[in-house]
């Protein structure tokens, strides 16, 4: 005997077989049993949900010869032949397919004769927003003076899409995404018919992974059932099979990334590479278990609103305590952004592993929640005691304030070389030139020359008695750092001046008076008059 999925398998026959729209098919049974039907129905709602199930249902009951508290019985003859799919009464289309103006035409055309057996003809459209705009046009004069023996069943997952006069004809059902305990407990039940034995733990993630959707759930269970044919079925191998990771493995992560540890989470990710988890779901998963972390934050009552485990729980409320709110956002801000990206890549690793970085290293990102986060890590440190670095050249840092009343920003500089300043000796008129103030003339006397550690050296010849005392207005710091400002943003290197007094006047130690004598001195180079 060939395998019918589950999903076929159990698919509900009646309407009290429906799990999670209870307001729906109580509401179309009472319809039923008063025989108040509609002519139109619209089913919205995410896939999976059952909007075909309850059309097809819908379609038995109003027909059926021998309902049951507003359901079909399933006995008779006209419920077996919609059930078979043979009934001249019973028409499904797909309008994903069938969306032209001629399909609705062909409907329209059949629509005027009377069904030959039973009281209704049922016409069920599923995807019906995939209709072309003329044939929503068609389909509506047909609802707007419908004969009474039929009946119109909308389905569609996206009830935006369906014009206005439409909608205003139909009897509107939202189906709503099923929630984990109707899913888990429907799962449980068809185990037990199956007669598979399945650890709740294991069914309670299948339902999860299912996202509301029944359908999926049931599809994924059959995935899990086929890979360990005739085996209990435990939380890890639905794990193994979906490619899912554990919470705790989560739970190592985030404390990783909290704790910025870029290595161990990038190992993490690795572990589960090898492991060879999908990458998609990781992420959708991880996001969850963020989404999860934040709801424990913000409210200690969450427990009863999260679907979660007993030890999930006590993990989530420890990292509660570990984390920020602002840093929080910003961590599930930067996954939802990666699982959009991640779709599509083909790089899907070192995606993950590009957002793992930024999430340990805040100082990546530039805006709003970054900045908090990097103010939190400061503050961290500060709390710590530890001492801020200056920054280094990429300025990843931050910039602490500088001792002394020094400049606060200086900027980092090549040191210039000796010849580079010998370069500078040489072209002192000039440097003289652009000065001004007192710095000017603290300079005019001034030798420039270059010393043994290669710093710019000002020789004063002040012997005792001198009339000008120039050297001592370079004594003071900010003169001096008004002359090495100057000198850098002219050659674009930094330079140290120092300065020298001459206060003998022996002879043989004397310096130069001026200039010419002393590079004439120094480079044993003729110096050219047009140089100064
Ligand atoms: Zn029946």
């Amino acid at each position: 005997m060939s395998y019918t999925a589950l999903y076929r398998k159990f698919r509900p026959q009646e309407f009290d077989d429906v799990k999670g729209q209870e307001h729906i098919v109580t509401a179309l049974s009472n319809q039923v049993k008063a025989n108040r039907l509609g002519h139109a129905y619209l089913f919205t709602g995410t896939r999976g949900t059952g909007k075909t199930t309850v059309a097809k249902i819908l379609a038995k009951a109003v027909n059926c010869e021998n309902p049951v508290n507003g359901s079909p019985c399933n006995e008779c003859e006209s419920c077996k032949r919609i059930a078979e799919g043979n009934s001249m009464n019973v028409f499904e289309i797909d309008a994903a397919s069938n969306n032209s103006v001629s399909n609705i035409r062909d409907i329209v055309e059949e629509v005027a004769y009377a069904p030959t057996e039973g009281k209704y003809k049922v016409y069920i459209i599923d995807e019906v927003h995939m209709l072309s705009s003329s044939a929503f046009a068609a389909l509506l004069k047909t609802l707007e003076e419908p004969p009474a023996y039929v009946i119109f069943i909308l389905a569609t997952t996206e009830v935006h899409m369906i014009p206005i006069t439409i909608l205003s004809r139909c009897q509107r059902y939202d189906f709503r995404r099923i929630t984990i305990d109707t899913i888990a407990a429907r799962l449980q039940e068809l185990m037990k018919k199956e007669g598979i034995v399945a650890e709740e733990k294991a069914l309670r993630y299948v339902a999860k992974a299912g996202d509301g959707s029944m359908r999926d759930s049931l599809s994924l269970l059959d995935q899990c059932i086929a890979f360990y044919l005739g085996e209990e079925l435990t939380y890890d191998k639905v794990l193994q099979v979906l490619g899912a990771v554990d919470n705790e493995i989560f739970s190592n992560l985030l404390r990783r990334v909290i704790q910025r540890d870029v290595t161990g989470a990038i190992a993490q990710l690795e572990e589960m590479v090898t492991k060879g988890r999908d990458l998609n779901q990781f992420v959708i998963d991880f996001t969850w278990y963020l989404r999860n972390l934040m709801l424990v934050k913000s409210d200690t009552n969450m427990e009863d609103v999260l679907e979660v485990s007993t030890e999930h729980m006590k993990l989530l409320k420890e990292e509660a305590k570990m984390v920020d709110d602002e840093t929080l956002m910003r961590y599930i801000r930067i996954f939802s952004e990666l699982s959009n990206q991640i779709r599509q890549s083909s790089q899907k690793r070192v995606l993950i592993e590009i957002a793992l970085v930024k999430l340990c290293r805040p100082q990546m990102e530039a805006d709003y929640d970054s900045l908090v986060d990097r103010v939190q890590v400061m503050e961290d440190k500060m709390e710590q005691g530890i001492p801020m670095v200056a920054p280094s050249n990429n300025g990843g840092g931050i910039a602490p304030a500088t001792e002394n009343n020094g400049p606060i920003q200086k900027r980092e500089l090549p040191t210039a070389m000796p010849e580079e300043v010998q370069q500078l000796c040489r072209s002192w008129k000039q440097i003289v030139a652009n000065a001004t103030g007192l710095l000017r003339q603290a300079l005019t006397t001034a030798l420039p020359t270059v010393n043994e550690k290669g710093e710019l050296e000002l020789v004063y010849d002040e012997p005792p008695g001198s009339k000008t005392i120039n050297s001592s207005l370079l004594s003071g710091e900010s003169t001096r750092a008004d002359l090495q400002r100057m000198i850098e943003e002219q050659i674009g290197k930094e330079v140290t001046v120092v300065t020298k007094v001459n206060d003998t006047n022996i002879s043989g130690n004397r310096l130069y008076t001026n200039a010419v004598d002393y590079f004439a001195q120094q480079s044993n180079i003729e110096i050219e008059e047009e140089d100064f």
